[in-house]
């Protein structure tokens, strides 16, 4: 699991541990986005929520996860982005994992410090085609407005102007924190540094995964 601040690389650093470990990421927040633009009743009910920067409720995403936790990809383990985000959620999470008979291997937190949040989620754009991540300031796309994977265009999204990044700034730290020390209790927690560049913090987590989840 990646835990941390909007904007802090969750996605960014899921991208390569999916081709290192041969696992699915999954993320709530993908995966509601897709609801939303497949006009899906479950998108509708979420949209609200997203767009004002608040959570979508813990019941209807505990649901999505069950179903998702069911597909087929996920049977030889998974890497979760931007779930759990609430102390609910958590619980769920272990339920879920014990009727399956699996445990979380590692929780690595990515600390990035508040005015670099601000500054990467307003200058990020991405590819709603195939979830591609950017940033105007440090990542462009090579042809400007155009998804280098799959030639898509590159837009901006809707949650990711700077009055919605700083409420959801604030609902992180009221209801997504408090899980860094459930996941320390457990034993479970790594803390990386997010505020480096790329190649430093992904040697960071590397390191901080070590042998998690190998089988
Ligand atoms: P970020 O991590 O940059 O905030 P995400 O793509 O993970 O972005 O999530 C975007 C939005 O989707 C959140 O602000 C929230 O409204 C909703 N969302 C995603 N995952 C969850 C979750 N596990 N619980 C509640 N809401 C969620
Ligand atoms: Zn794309």
């Amino acid at each position: 699991m990646l835990i941390g601040a909007p904007g802090c690389g969750k996605g960014t650093h899921s991208a390569w541990i999916v081709e290192a470990r041969g696992i699915p990421q999954i993320s709530t927040g993908d995966i509601l986005r897709a609801a939303v633009a497949a006009g899906a009743p479950l998108g509708r009910e979420a949209k609200g929520h997203m767009d004002a920067g608040r959570l979508v409720p813990d019941d209807l995403i505990l649901g999505l996860m069950r179903e998702r936790l069911a597909r087929p990809d996920a049977g030889q383990g998974f890497i979760l982005d931007g779930f759990p985000r609430t102390i609910p959620q958590a619980e769920g999470l272990d339920r879920l994992l014990e009727e399956r008979g699996e445990k979380l291997d590692k929780v690595v937190k990515i600390e990035v410090a508040r005015d670099e949040l601000v500054r990467r989620l307003t200058s990020r754009r991405v590819c709603p085609g195939c979830n591609a991540v950017y940033n105007l300031s440090f990542r462009p796309p090579r042809a400007e407005g155009v998804c280098d994977a799959c030639g898509g265009p590159v837009v901006q999204r809707d949650d990711d102007t700077e009055t919605t990044v700083l409420r959801r700034l604030e609902v992180y730290e009221a209801q997504t924190a408090p899980l860094v020390r459930y996941y320390e209790a457990r034993g479970l927690l790594g803390v990386a540094d997010g505020n480096q560049g790329y190649a430093e913090a992904r040697a960071q987590i590397e390191r901080l995964l070590g042998a998690a989840g190998d089988r």
